[in-house]
């Protein structure tokens, strides 16, 4: 990060800008909104400054020096100096007045000379979203204003001055943070803010009071599971549920699947913790994890499981749940996109086809005591697309063992690195030639294979 962001009191504030232009206009126009009173400083000024003097809602908030700028235009009491003018010497003047003094300064397109920089600003006051490029792309910033624009309506400032408003209360009937934290969340969720953004301000205030009254402390104290899927890797494959539940968690359990990138996006504030089993030394064994999923719910929590791809595919997710069945833990389960749909996707393999096959199997290739003990007349079947989780270690088998009960050799099969991220790699082969391809090329797991006809497809509808 290149500017800590942060949102400055300028009520009552004295603050200078020099430039007579229109972008000094737009500035003091910004420094009036946040209630600071502002001096302008230029021999001559443009229509928009003469607008914002003439204004009756900034009386006596902005006055007007005709003159150029000089030193001793500077005095401590000043909170911020904005030059905008098109005199680069000016600009200079202002800048080492600015630092003799050691008040913060902004050069307008000079980054060089700024202590801070001047965001693009969302303004719902009392929510402000404030957007920055650190001077790299002002447009892009922009852009992301005006996106964002149509996702936090008007009305958010409403429901932000009602939330406001009963803080206090709030704060006076829950004694823990945790719960008023689940409280404010379920009101800004549910019906209260559903009212307030529909424009239903009284309905909303009574259904907060209803909510205030009958919301029993210890209803909030109830811990909770949610098993969530997180895709296999590119992050926009996260579904709405699984973002809204990783943002709302008090602590998060994931294993080695889980993209970093998925990762940044659970909740700031929530603890993670890794119970991968891939690292031997500190892996957590599968009772441990269900055991530790139940003490934290039980302890009140809000537990987030995160698991690659689907939890209920290969990702052993009714296992853990079980045993908080058994304890009734209240839990979610949360699909994801599972590795077998996500990496052929990107992969550009469709897992079926109306030309080449009309079904697909999704089988593991994990080894129990050396062995694969799979059904292979099954998989042999014509027309099937098969995919193998963990075929890694099992690869030579998984080979012999298609040929031997009767599939051509030839039959092409890619092998998927990493599949929908950007370490991606896709090798198209056969079955016969698949475990010489990986001695070969050493992929990085985790690795998908998949097996028939449609794979011939990758070589047009390769994208990613
Ligand atoms: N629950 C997961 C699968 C867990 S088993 C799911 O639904 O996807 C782990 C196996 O998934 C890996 O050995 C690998 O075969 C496969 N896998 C998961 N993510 C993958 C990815 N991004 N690229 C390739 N294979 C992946």
């Amino acid at each position: 990060m290149d500017y800590l962001p942060i949102f400055i009191d300028l009520k009552e504030q004295h603050c200078l800008v020099v430039g007579g232009g229109e972008i000094a206009a737009r500035k003091a126009a910004l420094l009036l909104k946040a209630q600071a009173s502002v001096t302008l400083i230029a021999p001559e000024i443009a229509e928009a400054s003469r607008q914002l003097l003439s204004d009756n809602n900034h009386a006596g908030k902005i006055n007007w020096i005709t003159a150029s700028f000089s030193a001793d235009c500077l005095d401590d009491a000043q909170a911020l100096i904005i030059a905008a003018t098109d005199d680069q010497q000016v600009n200079l003047a202002v800048y080492q007045a600015a630092k003799a003094r050691k008040i913060l300064v902004n050069v307008a397109d000079q980054p060089e000379m700024c202590d801070f920089i001047l965001p693009s600003v969302l303004d719902r006051s009392p929510i402000v979203v404030a957007i920055s490029s650190g001077g790299k792309s002002p447009i892009l910033a922009r852009q992301l204003r005006a996106r964002l624009e149509t996702l936090i309506p008007p009305a958010y400032s409403k429901l932000g001055q009602l939330a406001g408003k009963y803080r206090q209360r709030v704060k006076d009937k829950f004694s823990k943070l945790s719960q008023r934290r689940r409280f404010w969340e379920s009101v800004l969720q549910g019906s209260v803010a559903e009212n307030m953004l529909a424009g239903r301000e009284n309905l909303a205030v009574t259904e907060l009071e209803r909510l205030l009254d009958e919301t029993a402390s210890d209803a909030l104290q109830q811990g909770e599971v949610y098993l969530v899927g997180a895709g296999p890797g590119d992050p926009d494959l996260l579904t709405f549920k699984a973002l809204r539940l990783m943002q709302q968690a008090d602590v998060a359990f994931y294993d080695r699947l889980v993209s970093k990138e998925v990762l940044a996006l659970v909740r700031k504030e929530a603890e993670l913790i890794y119970v991968g089993k891939q690292r031997a030394w500190h892996s957590k064994r599968q009772e441990e994890i269900n055991q530790l999923l139940l003490e934290h719910a039980q302890a009140g929590k809000r537990v987030l499981r995160l698991k690659g791809g689907d939890p209920f595919i290969f990702g052993r997710g009714g296992e853990e749940i079980s045993t908080l069945a058994a304890n009734n833990i209240p839990f979610q389960v949360v699909p994801g996109i599972t590795a077998a749909s996500g990496v052929a996707s990107y992969a550009g393999i469709p897992l079926t086809h109306r030309d080449y096959s009309q079904s697909c199997i999704f089988v593991t290739g994990q080894l129990k005591e050396g062995e694969l003990a799979l059904n292979w007349q099954a998989l042999v079947q014509p027309r099937q697309t098969i995919v193998v989780y963990m075929g890694l270690a099992g690869l030579k088998t998984l080979s012999q063992q298609l040929q031997k009960h009767g599939m051509r050799p030839d039959m092409p099969a890619a092998l998927v690195q990493q599949g929908t991220t950007e370490n991606q790699r896709v090798w198209i082969s056969t079955i016969a030639e698949l475990p010489e391809l990986a001695l070969r090329e050493e992929p990085v797991a985790p690795t998908l294979l998949i097996i028939g006809e449609v794979v011939q497809l990758h070589a047009s509808l390769a994208w990613f």
